[in-house]
């Protein structure tokens, strides 16, 4: 290593400087493109240009040349300071607008859902947590999820479902009426059906879980508003063993069995023909509980192959097309599910008890 600051060795070891330059400009180059951010840049800069850097200092020792070794030389110290001032510019630049990419990276994705310490989190109402399971069976055998309006009209809710005006079933569901002449809170899921069929050619396949409404004094088991499940398959040969195997299927999904026996009993219901009410085995017990009222078996839908009627009200052909429906209490499957005895703790909002879903 030459010692350049020492006068008597200048004039003799011109060709020193040349490669101390070299030397100078390739480190500093090299140490800059190595510095990743801005912080670790500013140690670079300092090293080199800073108030006792090396170029800094390398560039002193042209005070100390002769008049003639300034003359040939002063152009090629300044050509340093200058070129290592650019390029630690440009440098800074670059590094900048990587650190503005990298703020901007960051907020775009930025996690709202990551956890925090104290934070409460909320759960899903237990009625959302079980239609959920059975929209997830249905739509695992190719139905779709339909919606349709809580106010509805008379033709929807009775006389396109078979129910005439003085048909005694309008009694057999007390009905909440409202002010404007002809409209109701649906006091059943069916509604959905006929705007399903009114809309759509057979095939047709959905699953209707919602609201609905009866004007009806209060109790645990009674409430004036709940939640049920419509089903509705339309095509050409669909039957009662269609019916009772999707069923079958259904319940033993929703209550986790891997066999659970269903039986059935004539039921009525205007808009099926025939109507049947579908029963299952307790899932709860094996000798009778409490649940069961010791009989083994718990009502749980009704059920038919849709009346004539029907699909001719929505203009399908009896005679070309034929299909089941059934309606199930989803607030019913929900408190069986959960063991909850009384159906006013699902919309009375205490915490204490959603918290436990
Ligand atoms: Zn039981």
């Amino acid at each position: 290593m030459i010692k350049i600051t020492e006068n008597y060795q200048i004039g003799i070891l011109e060709m020193d400087y040349v490669s101390k330059i070299q030397e100078l400009e390739q480190g500093f180059g090299l140490a800059m493109a190595q510095a990743s951010d801005l912080n670790k840049l500013e140690q670079v800069r300092q090293q080199y240009l800073g108030r006792s850097g090396l170029i800094t200092e390398f560039v002193k020792i042209i005070k100390e040349l002769s008049s003639e070794d300034k003359k040939s030389w002063g152009g090629e110290f300044n050509r340093l300071k200058i070129a290592s001032e650019q390029s630690y510019q440009l440098r800074l630049q670059e590094l900048q607008i990587a650190q503005k990419r990298q703020v901007e990276l960051e907020r775009a994705s930025f996690d709202v859902t990551a956890y925090q310490v104290g934070r409460q989190f909320g759960s899903l109402h237990p009625c959302s947590l079980i239609s959920a399971k059975i929209e997830d069976v249905f739509i695992s055998m190719g139905y779709q999820i339909a919606d349709g309006p809580e106010i509805e009209t008379e033709f929807y809710n009775f006389e396109a479902l078979n129910v005439a005006k003085d048909h005694p079933a309008r009694d057999m569901q007390d009905t909440f009426w409202l002010n404007l002449p002809g409209y109701l809170l649906r006091t059943q899921t069916s509604n959905v059906q006929i705007h399903t069929m009114q809309n759509q050619q057979p095939p047709i396949a959905i699953l209707a879980p919602g609201r609905v409404y009866r004007s009806e004094s209060t109790d645990a088991s009674h409430d004036f508003a709940f939640m049920q499940v419509e089903g509705l398959l339309v095509g050409r040969d669909i039957s009662m063993a269609n019916l009772l195997a999707t069923m079958q299927v259904c319940l033993q999904a929703i209550f986790g069995q891997q066999r659970l026996e269903i039986r059935v009993r004539p039921g009525f219901f205007p808009f099926v023909e025939p109507g049947v009410e579908i029963d299952m085995e307790c899932p709860f017990c094996k000798q009778g509980c409490s649940v069961c009222k010791r009989t083994r078996w718990i009502e749980i839908c009704g059920a038919g192959l849709v009346h004539p009627n029907v699909l001719r009200a929505v203009g399908a052909d009896p005679d070309e097309f034929s299909g089941f429906a059934f309606g199930l209490g989803l607030t019913r499957v929900v408190m069986l599910n959960y063991g909850i005895n009384d159906i006013r703790l699902l919309h009375t909002n205490r915490v204490a008890f959603l918290q436990q879903f």
